[in-house]
């Protein structure tokens, strides 16, 4: 069949599904494209959400990932505000949710990410808040802004990088903040207890205060309004709002009904799919968020919720669905800004996966380089108010080289002439 016959769909508006779209008609794909989302936005980055979207500092525009025009321009039917509800993988068709069906040729999910919602008494209380979309980051600017003038008090419950970018944005609006968290530090999932502790002192710093081994139990509330958040050690944190940043979960509903092969959530979850990011099914592929790839280079399964996973793995599933040699083996990427640090960190170094970290320059003055090693090996490295390295460091951890942890934690040695 020639190119102009064949109807590829996207089911996500988000950046994965943006830029499959961009690279489909990039790659001179003269078929249908179609995108079907089911927030009334264009596709936009949730990025600037917790942080100069959040503070007000940037403005709506900057946040969509084309012009409302390009779509047009582009060929690319898009399908707002519409959710698919069902795919029927023998007839190649998805359904929407008011009856329309489409039908693919090969159909794209990149359904992304929704938040955990906390399972405890008080969570319908109108104070009570979840950030994932830009309607969740105009209606928190609003609690920050009346919380900062009114001396009110934010708990947050979790001490991931969403949890603690509210927190700064918070106190810059001037609210007391109190953030609730089980594990002994701050990004303890990701870090470890190393380096997390860093991100405890620099919010403490800040005026933000910590509740860790502790988690929240209750939210109480009058009239629909919140008075207090309870940890489960018996504690009670005075509060007008919450915010409930304790992790997304993968859209992986439709791909679950439509019998694809998912990954348990034990392990991280969402829709399994190859190095070239196909799913079970031959002509679905899966990108961003919601996909859990086997990954070539860590020789695992890994689904990485960030940004440059959507705007890298979007394209690549495009590419495979054109029938291009795609091999999705990128180094995992991401990047965070809370108060005057700014940082990037590549790699894949859970806790129990490395057993050394060296740090490489001043951590007290929050300039530095953290490592990730296990058995000599740079697994991750984190690069905090240090520019330009992140393309040194991700060449270390694709190496096999096994450098001189004294060498590594030198800032006089290039990065680079430990590759040798
Ligand atoms: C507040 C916030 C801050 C972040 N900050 C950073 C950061 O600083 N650095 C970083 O690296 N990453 C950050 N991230 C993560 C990054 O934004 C995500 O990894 C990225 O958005 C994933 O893109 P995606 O396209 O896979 O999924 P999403 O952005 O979730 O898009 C998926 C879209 O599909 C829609 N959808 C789902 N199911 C259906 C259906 N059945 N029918 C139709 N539409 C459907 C969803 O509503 C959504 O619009 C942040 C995320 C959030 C929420």
């Amino acid at each position: 069949m020639v190119d102009a016959d064949q109807t590829f769909v996207i089911v996500g508006g988000g950046l994965a599904g943006a830029k499959a779209a961009e690279t489909l008609r990039a790659e001179g794909f003269t078929g249908r494209v179609i995108l079907i989302g089911d927030e009334r936005d264009h596709p936009y980055e949730r990025p600037p959400l917790s942080k100069g979207y959040l503070l007000g500092k940037e403005d709506r525009d900057s946040v969509f990932v084309h012009e409302p025009g390009w779509y047009a321009q582009a060929d690319v039917e898009l399908h707002l505000g519409q959710t698919v509800v069902a795919i029927d993988r023998a007839a190649h068709t998805v359904r929407l949710g008011d009856g329309t069906v489409i039908r693919y040729d090969k159909l794209l999910l990149a359904t992304g990410a929704e938040p955990r919602r906390l399972d405890v008494p008080g969570t319908d209380l109108a104070g009570v808040h979840h950030l994932r979309r830009l309607a969740h980051a105009d209606r928190l600017r609003h609690v920050l802004a009346a919380l900062g003038r009114d001396n009110g008090h934010l708990v947050i419950a979790g001490a991931g990088w969403i949890g603690l970018e509210v927190a700064a944005a918070a106190r810059e609006y001037g609210a007391e903040v109190t953030v609730v968290e089980p594990e002994p530090s701050p990004l303890h999932a990701v870090l470890g207890p190393e380096v997390g502790q860093m991100f405890a002192d620099l919010h403490a710093e800040h005026g933000v205060r910590f509740h860790f081994g502790a988690r929240l139990t209750e939210i109480a509330g009058q009239d629909g309004m919140v008075l207090a958040a309870r940890t489960d050690d018996g504690e009670e944190h005075p509060a007008h709002d919450v915010l409930a940043a304790i992790g997304a979960a993968p859209r992986t509903a439709l791909a679950e009904s439509a019998g694809l092969d998912l990954v348990d959530r034990a392990d991280g979850g969402g829709i399994a799919v190859d190095a070239t990011l196909r799913t079970s099914d031959p002509d679905i592929y899966a990108a961003g968020d919601v996909a859990a790839v086997q990954h070539p280079l860590f020789g695992t399964r890994l689904r990485v919720e960030h940004w440059a996973n959507a705007l890298n793995g979007g394209p690549a599933a495009a590419r495979a669905m054109l029938g291009k040699d795609v091999t999705y083996d990128r180094v995992p990427y991401f990047f965070s800004d809370q108060y005057d640090v700014g940082l990037e960190y590549s790699g894949w170094a859970p806790p129990g996966a490395y057993d050394q970290v060296v740090i490489r320059g001043d951590a007290a003055k929050r300039e530095f380089i953290a490592f990730w090693l296990s058995d000599g090996q740079v697994l991750a490295g984190m690069n905090v108010n240090v520019w330009d390295v992140t393309e040194a460091i991700q060449k270390l951890i694709r190496s096999d080289v096994r450098p001189d942890p004294e060498a590594l934690a030198d800032p006089s040695r290039p990065l680079t002439a430990l590759l040798e």
